[in-house]
């Protein structure tokens, strides 16, 4: 069974492509097979897997989804291979096109559904990198999700910006996707154990009960981390020894966990 995990939040810079790189990565050391998605136009996951150009890939998600808006088949067509064991499909800046394009198609919130089903069979697991904001790419992701992973900078907590990215998730949930589920925040960028994530934690309850899970692991800020991001490589082998490889690698056994 396939698993397809959507790591979103309209906030820039949260960390969800760091995440989308150190799940992927740390599933598949775990022998899973594993597929990263690009959902974002900025085409940062690609240089995080090692493309330094992902504006010049000729074949990209957004073919992908242009494909299938005209009803053609599509393929395996455009998946690259990374060294630590898994594939990715990269985006790049077509993506803003397209998602401009798919305003006057029918169907439009189920175009990377349509494709998922396609790839599945082949995957453990599908990781999908969203954008920040809550377009149309980003609701094909949510679509397709069977859950979404929300990481959250610990240095402040933007709880209107929470609020209207858990509405929109339930309004897909209820509008497009019955099975979509809230898998859970993942506070990321811990300056220190400070009280931030209990803060955050104690902010949650109060405003969404304990119906919304915050993972136990939380991800220090780590400038190891930030270095890794233009190295091509997943923290586990850029820094295996770290505490930022340790805390990502058991927030993914607390994924795995969950099943
Ligand atoms: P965007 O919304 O633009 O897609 P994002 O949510 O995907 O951003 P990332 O690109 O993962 O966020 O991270 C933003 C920046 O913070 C990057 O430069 C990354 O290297 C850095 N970063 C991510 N996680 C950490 C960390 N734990 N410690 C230090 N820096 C980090
Ligand atoms: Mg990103």
């Amino acid at each position: 069974m396939c698993k397809v995990i959507a790591i979103a939040n309209q906030k820039g810079g949260v960390g969800k492509t760091t995440t989308t790189v150190n799940l992927g990565i740390g599933l598949a050391n775990l022998g899973k097979r594993v597929i990263c998605i690009d959902a974002d136009s900025q085409g940062n996951l690609a240089v995080s897997l090692g493309i330094e150009e992902p504006d010049s890939l000729d074949y990209t998600v957004a073919n992908v989804i242009r494909e299938i808006c005209d009803e053609k088949e599509v393929d395996k067509k455009g998946i690259l291979h990374h060294e630590e064991n898994i594939d990715f499909l990269p985006a790049n800046i077509e993506l803003s096109d397209v998602e401009v394009q798919l305003i006057n198609t029918i169907g439009r919130e189920m175009m990377l559904k349509r494709y998922i089903e396609k790839i599945k069979s082949d995957y453990d697991y599908i990781i999908i990198d969203c954008s920040p904001n809550l377009g149309m790419i980003t609701i094909n992701a949510l679509t397709c999700a069977d859950t979404v992973i929300i990481p959250v900078q610990a240095s402040y907590l933007p709880l209107k910006g929470l609020q209207q990215l858990i509405k929109t998730i339930y309004k897909v949930k209820r509008q497009l996707n019955p099975k979509l589920e809230i898998e859970g925040i993942l506070i990321t960028m811990v300056d220190s154990r400070t009280n931030y994530s209990k803060d955050i934690i104690e902010t949650l309850n109060e405003n969404y009960g304990s119906s919304i899970r915050v993972f136990e692991n939380i991800i220090p800020r780590s400038i190891k981390q930030d270095e890794t991001t233009v190295s091509g490589k997943s923290i586990y082998k850029y820094a295996k020894n770290s505490n930022v490889a340790k805390c990502y690698k058991n927030f993914v056994d607390e994924v795995v966990k969950e099943g």
